[in-house]
């Protein structure tokens, strides 16, 4: 059985069906709305890099201005490649998640790189 129906929120039966616009349950009576459990999924955060540029997952980006790491005397220079990015919400202003290059996985802003 494909699972079409969430189950009733008041009593867990699986057995909920269509009603117009809501669902029903058949075996407490309880009726909701189906679009009230559906978080906004419209409602995505853009990242955009220094120029404007949308970003997405798997993007290749340029970092645009020399950027200080713990631990390495030259730091990540202007212009070193990244490549596979991938967008995360913001930790401490920084939204994209990736992998550099003799650096390892690091948290990035987007508003130091560009994309390629
Ligand atoms: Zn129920």
């Amino acid at each position: 059985m494909p699972d079409l129906f969430p189950l009733c929120p008041e009593c867990s039966s699986e057995h909920a069906y269509e009603l117009g616009a809501l669902l029903a349950c058949p075996m407490c009576g309880h009726e909701w709305s189906r679009d009230a459990e559906e978080p906004t999924a419209d409602v995505t955060h853009v990242v955009k890099d220094a120029v404007g540029n949308v970003l997405a997952d798997g993007d290749t980006v340029v970092v645009t201005t020399s950027i200080k790491v713990k631990g390495s005397p030259s730091g990540i220079k202007a212009g070193t490649k990244v490549r596979g990015i991938r967008l995360i919400d913001p930790v401490n202003g920084h939204d994209i998640d990736c992998k550099v290059d003799g650096f390892g996985a690091m948290l990035l802003k987007s508003s130091v790189v560009k994309k390629a």
